[in-house]
């Protein structure tokens, strides 16, 4: 079955809305196969957003990424990578639909509080990085 990466940022988990963004993935149906809270070295955000160390905003990005604690979790369900990318809304809130994470809960680019894989190849990437394998249920 698909497994994708899900991230609650350093924004989610000090606005305290873990809970709010674990119960519509787990509403929607989709099972949580593993959890962990972890606070990431700015090396490790640097590897998690390797595909963007070109764009101007990756210092600050991983900056941020490492400013405080995340909740890493893998969520398994069919076609969760696509349906957990539209759970989540566009990156920029301002273009997010009403009734996605981000639409309902985020207001700028910078501080959209919620990481989700945009393909199963990277999604298994990121669940490697982020994850060993006996951590998965
Ligand atoms: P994520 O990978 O975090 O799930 P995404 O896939 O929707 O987000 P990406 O293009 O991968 O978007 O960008 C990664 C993150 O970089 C975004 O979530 C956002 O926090 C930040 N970001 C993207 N574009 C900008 C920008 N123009 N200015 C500042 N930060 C940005
Ligand atoms: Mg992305």
């Amino acid at each position: 079955l698909e497994r994708t990466f899900i991230a609650i940022k350093p924004d989610g988990v000090q606005r305290g809305l873990i809970s709010e963004i674990i119960s519509r993935f787990e509403r929607k149906g989709f099972k949580l196969v593993a959890i962990k809270i972890v606070k990431p070295s700015k090396e490790f955000a640097q590897k998690h957003y390797h595909d963007l160390k070109d764009r101007p905003f990756f210092n600050g990005l991983c900056d941020f990424l490492s400013s405080g604690p995340v909740i890493a979790m893998v969520w398994e369900g069919e076609g969760v990578v696509k349906y957990g990318r539209k759970l989540i809304g566009a990156t920029d809130p301002q273009k997010s639909e009403p009734g996605t994470i981000r639409g309902d809960l985020a207001v700028v680019v910078g501080r959209n509080i919620i990481h989700g894989s945009d393909a199963p190849d990277t999604a298994k990437d990121e669940i490697n990085l982020w994850f060993k394998p006996e951590d998965l249920v």
